[in-house]
């Protein structure tokens, strides 16, 4: 089994193989009767499934779905996107937000076309020699488009594994022993079929704040639902239904609650209020700071500045620091 995030020197994981069996039986039929029909799974055009994977990070399937459909309709092909002006990519990107993914996607087209003649390396490895390519990304590319049997995790694949081989996220495994379980746990030749399932469940079943566990596939093979169960049978009684993780919930809440506070969330207003302008036009950073921050007042400016200064390191505006105006690329 190959993995598409780290050297095979981490540990390996012994799961029974009647467990690892049964898992992956009831995951599979599960996903082939519950899995949502989404365009991406309906292709293995590599370009195509690096740009719904690229959308798809920190980003809800349904803003994506429309987004995935224009982008593509605006660049078909490789060769389009890697032509376009940095402004236009980042203009297609507009509603999803983490606008460095557009420009690094732009990236890794070119270099498709200059390193590869427009032919995308097909394994892990070799996919993330490209700039913007992640292991996440590398080992999704591998999988969805190649269809290798490669584990890989995000978010929501790492979450799953947790609770399923490990326990509750108050007793976290270590990223090396999550791999080596999603390594472990990935079916030979059904790869795709299975990468695209775990990632499901962890979307629509086992979610973070509110794990649907009454609706689980997995409930009976699950090490957190074991725990949760016997936790609240010791308190309500044998049979009861178990409550929800209080720490798990407290936590989603607290990071929703504290993100229009954050850098990211000025950023991606400031990108947002460009992006509003015809293509080549300017706005003052007068003009610029109500519309980046609600009371936003003239002493703001240095910071202001300071945030169009990150922007413009990562090449999403052009700031002209002696006019103080400042445009996307
Ligand atoms: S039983 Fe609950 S915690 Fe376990 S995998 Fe299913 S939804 Fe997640």
């Amino acid at each position: 089994m190959m993995n598409a995030a780290n050297p095979p020197s981490e540990p390996r994981v012994q799961l029974p193989a009647q467990r690892l069996i049964e898992i992956q039986r009831r995951l599979l039929a599960w996903f082939a009767e519950q899995g949502r029909d989404l365009p991406w799974r309906h292709t293995r055009d590599p370009y195509h499934i690096l740009v719904s994977e690229i959308m798809l990070q920190q980003t809800q399937v349904d803003r994506v779905r429309p987004k995935y459909a224009a982008f593509l309709a605006q660049f078909p092909s490789l060769a389009t996107l890697a032509a376009a002006s940095p402004g236009d990519v980042i203009r297609a990107w507009s509603g999803l937000g983490y606008n460095r993914r557009a420009l690094n996607l732009q990236r890794t087209a070119q270099a498709v076309l200059s390193e590869h003649g427009g032919r995308f390396p097909d394994t892990p490895e070799r996919l993330r020699e490209l700039p913007g390519i992640g292991p996440y990304t590398a080992g999704a590319v591998a999988c969805f488009a190649f269809e290798r049997d490669v584990a890989f995790m995000d978010t929501n694949i790492r979450r799953v594994l947790q609770r399923l081989f490990v326990g509750p996220e108050t007793e976290p495994a270590s990223e090396r022993s999550l791999l080596a379980f999603a390594e472990a746990a990935v079916p030979a030749g059904n790869g795709w079929s299975w990468n695209q399932a775990i990632m499901e469940l962890g979307a629509l079943v086992c979610t973070a704040a509110r794990p649907r566990c009454q609706l689980c596939p997995l409930r009976s093979e699950c090490r957190a639902y074991a725990t949760w169960s016997a936790a609240d049978a010791a308190v309500f009684g044998e049979g009861s239904i178990y409550t929800q993780p209080p720490k798990v919930m407290r936590k989603v809440a607290e990071r929703q609650a504290s993100f229009t506070a954050t850098p990211r969330y000025f950023r991606g207003r400031a990108v947002e209020a460009l992006r509003r302008l015809p293509p080549g036009a300017w706005l003052t950073l007068d003009e610029l700071g109500p519309r980046v921050k609600a009371g936003w007042t003239a002493a703001e400016l240095p910071w202001l500045l300071n945030l169009l200064e990150g922007l413009a390191n990562d090449a999403l505006v052009v700031l002209d620091r002696e006019t103080q105006q400042a445009r996307l690329p």
